[in-house]
């Protein structure tokens, strides 16, 4: 992993900091999204000027013209990391140049400044280093930390934007879905797609996001906690669920998981996790998988497991696939082996318990 470079951000700390005592309290169960940590990192673009003003600022609500771009033609893009607690009290990052990496990507495809990857760094690690304290104890969670990116311009014509901010917030993070309530029901999703060739489904952007609500909330109605989309032309293929990537594992000892042609997030969990796969001896298939096969395989008992992985979420393990047609349970609805054990050899790595051996974890 390259160095970031030294950027000289202009620190103001805030000044009324929230007591200890306080703060203790609300990371003794921060549920997801709704801790926040005390500052935010802010770094401007300006056409002809390129970035410049890198801060780090008491966290506070942003001032937009009513005409900026991002507020009508939806150029923003974010990204989606975490500041782990090691053993010995250390902020840890987990392979923050791919987030970087990705962040470039996703600004590439939405016609938006490129932000340059060590000056993402750097902000995500200013922000950490202050908020230090807001990172849950390791049994507890994680400080989640998002980086977004939105155009400021204020111009009503169609055309990518010659003004944006970069921003960093950060929360505390439980977990995302309760330990304790086993595996998590997956709705099918049958009526509405996700992303299709050509579109925006590789780009981490607000509008994929919004666009997957109306499947969510059918999940909902139908008591599935998550939704599974599948490829927008034949109807047939399983590409991912609506913030997570899908994993299945055989009996025969390999794992598959759909390839990355273009629809689907690059996801960093599912690339660490192949990685880990392979280190642990399973055969790994980056291969199409169709849902009528994945229902008759459940059937036959080939597929033992079945999981979802992204940031937040983990590695979570999927116990039901419920659609207009009907449900089908995967592995008596338990946890599988390869899933916990996946799970751990990720975690270990994560909260600085096990040996780097791929060098994926950068000290704060
Ligand atoms: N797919 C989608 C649509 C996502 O939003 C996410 C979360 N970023 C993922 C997959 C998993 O990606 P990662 O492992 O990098 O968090």
């Amino acid at each position: 992993m390259s160095t970031p470079t030294r950027t000289a951000f202009q620190i103001t700390p805030k000044a009324d900091r929230v007591p200890a005592a306080e703060r203790a309290e609300l990371l003794a169960s921060p549920g997801f999204g709704r801790v926040f940590s005390e500052h935010m990192a802010v770094v401007t673009y300006t056409e002809g000027k390129g970035w410049h003003t890198p801060q780090i600022l008491p966290r506070q609500p942003l001032t937009l013209d009513p005409a900026a771009s991002v507020l009508h033609y939806a150029q923003e893009i974010f990204e989606g990391m975490k500041a782990y607690r090691a053993p010995n009290g250390e902020a840890l990052l987990f392979r923050p140049d791919a987030n970087a990496r990705r962040f470039r990507h996703s600004a590439e495809r939405m016609a938006m400044a490129q932000l340059p990857e060590d000056l993402f760094l750097d902000a995500v690690t200013q922000l950490v280093t202050i908020d230090k304290d807001w990172i849950p104890a390791a049994d507890v969670g994680t400080l989640y930390i998002r980086p977004f990116m939105i155009a400021t311009e204020a111009a009503l014509g169609v055309k990518p934007a010659a003004e944006f901010k970069f921003l960093v917030i950060a929360c505390a993070a439980g977990e995302y879905f309760s330990k304790d309530a086993g595996p998590v029901s997956v709705w099918v999703e049958e009526r509405t797609v996700r992303a299709s060739r050509g579109g925006t489904g590789e780009a981490k952007c607000g509008g994929n996001y919004a666009a997957s609500l109306t499947a969510q909330m059918e999940a909902k109605e139908h008591g599935c906690h998550q939704v599974l989309f599948l490829d927008a032309i034949e109807r047939k293929w399983i590409e991912e669920m609506g913030g997570m990537n899908i994993v299945m594992v055989f009996d025969d000892g390999t794992i598959l998981t759909p390839p990355l042609e273009g629809t689907i997030l690059r996801g960093i969990t599912r690339d660490s996790l192949l990685t880990l796969a392979r280190d642990k001896g399973l055969t790994v298939r980056e291969e199409p998988y169709a849902i009528d096969q994945l229902y008759a395989d459940a059937k036959s008992g080939h597929l033992k497991e079945v999981f979802a992985c992204g940031t937040a979420a983990v590695v979570t393990p999927i116990g039901t696939l419920k659609s207009a047609e009907g449900t089908c349970v995967i592995n008596g609805g338990k946890t599988g082996e390869v899933t916990t054990a996946l799970r751990k050899a990720l975690c270990d790595i994560q909260y600085g318990r096990a040996d780097d051996a791929h060098g994926w974890v950068k000290r704060v």
